[in-house]
C-alpha cells in the first residue's frame, strides 16, 4: 500500500495478464475509508485484502466498484465479507454485470455476435472461450447500493465516463479524479462495442474525454500505470488517437464489403493471439460504427451478417 497524495492510499494487485497489476485506491473520510474497486477474485484475494487492511487506522466504510470489468469487479463479495461494507455500483454497469455475469448464456450471446461480425466458427470459438477463462476469478455483490451519474459518495462526486465501458463511473472531489480505465497514462484504453451494449461507445468515449476536461483535474488517479498529473492533457491525447485511429480505420475500406473480424487484420496486424484478436474486433467495430454514424462508411446487415463499405 502506498500513498498518493491526499491521504488517499493505492493497493496494487496482481492480475495474471497484462498489464501485470491493478490498483484500488482508498479515500479517507469521516466515518472510515472509501475503497475503490476490488481487483481480481483470485483464489487468495480475500486473505490477500486481509493483509493489506490489516495496518490500516479506520474501517473500511463503504466499497465501490467502477465498472463490472474481472479486475475491478472481481473481488466485491470478498470484500464485503471480510470488511462488512456496502457495496455500491453503477446502476447501468451493474444491470451488464449481472447479464454478462450472472448466469446468462453469455458465451451463446458472444457466439452469434462474433458470428454476426465475420468471425469465422473455430476462430469464434477460441475467442469465446478466452472470456470463459475469467468467470471463476468474478465475485459480485449482489444486490449492491446502485448509483448514478452525479450522486455523491462521502463527497466525491460520481462523473459519467462511458466508453471503456458503458457504466463506468469516476470519482471526482477537490480536483482529483479517481478515473479507473477511463483515463490511462501510456496505455490507451480499450473502447470496444459489445453484443447489449450502448450502440456508439466511441461516440461515448470522445464526449466523455471532453468532460473529463471541463472538470480540469489536477491529478488522475488511474486503475493501471501511474497516477496522471495532467488528466486534461492526457484527454486530449486520448481524442487525438482515437480521430487518428478513425482516418486508419476509414483508409481501411473500399467498394468490396468487409466485416469488422476483416478490418481488424489492417488495423491490428496479423499475428494477435485470441485473447487480443477478441479486443481487436470489438475496437474495430467501436470505429466502424462511429464511422457510420459520421457518414464515412456504409454499414450493411443482411443474412450473411455485418458488413462495411465505403460510402461511395
Ligand atoms: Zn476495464
Amino acid at each position: 500500500m502506498d500513498e498518493v497524495g491526499g491521504g488517499i492510499r493505492r493497493v496494487t494487485l496482481p492480475l495474471p495478464t497484462r498489464p501485470g497489476h491493478v490498483h484500488a485506491y482508498l479515500l479517507p473520510g469521516d466515518d472510515g475509508w472509501t475503497l475503490v474497486d476490488t481487483g481480481l477474485g483470485l483464489p487468495d484475494a480475500r486473505e490477500r485484502w486481509a493483509s493489506e487492511l490489516e495496518g490500516l487506522p479506520g474501517r473500511v466504510a463503504r466499497i465501490v466498484v467502477t465498472h463490472f470489468h474481472p479486475d475491478h469487479v472481481g473481488a466485491a463479495a470478498d470484500l464485503a465479507e471480510l470488511t462488512g461494507a456496502p457495496v455500491a455500483q453503477g446502476r447501468l454497469d451493474y444491470e451488464q454485470c449481472a447479464l454478462v455475469w450472472g448466469g446468462t448464456d453469455w458465451a451463446g450471446v458472444l457466439v452469434d455476435w462474433f458470428h454476426l461480425h465475420g468471425v469465422p466458427d473455430d476462430v469464434t470459438r477460441e475467442l469465446v472461450e478466452q472470456g470463459s477463462v475469467w468467470r471463476p476469478f468474478i465475485r459480485y455483490q449482489p444486490d449492491p447500493a446502485l448509483l448514478d451519474p452525479g450522486d455523491h459518495v462521502d463527497g466525491w462526486r460520481a462523473v459519467a465516463a462511458p466508453g471503456h465501458a458503458d457504466g463506468q463511473l469516476t470519482l471526482v472531489k477537490d480536483g482529483i479524479l479517481v478515473a479507473a480505465d477511463h483515463l490511462l497514462d501510456r496505455i490507451t484504453p480499450t473502447v470496444g462495442l459489445w453484443p447489449r451494449s450502448r450502440p456508439d461507445p466511441l461516440g461515448d468515449y470522445l464526449d466523455a474525454l471532453e468532460t473529463t476536461i471541463t472538470l480540469d483535474a489536477r491529478l488522475a488517479l488511474p486503475g493501471h500505470g501511474e497516477p496522471i498529473p495532467d488528466p486534461s492533457t492526457r484527454a486530449r491525447e486520448l481524442i487525438a488517437h482515437h480521430h487518428d485511429r478513425l482516418a486508419v480505420t476509414e483508409a481501411a475500406l473500399g467498394a468490396e464489403p468487409r466485416s469488422a473480424y476483416d478490418v481488424s487484420f489492417p488495423l491490428f496486424g496479423d499475428d494477435l493471439k485470441p485473447a487480443a484478436r477478441r479486443f481487436a474486433v470489438a475496437e474495430t467495430l467501436s470505429h466502424l460504427e462511429r464511422l457510420s454514424l459520421e457518414g464515412r462508411s456504409r454499414r450493411v446487415e443482411d443474412d450473411r451478417g455485418v458488413t462495411y463499405t465505403s460510402p461511395e
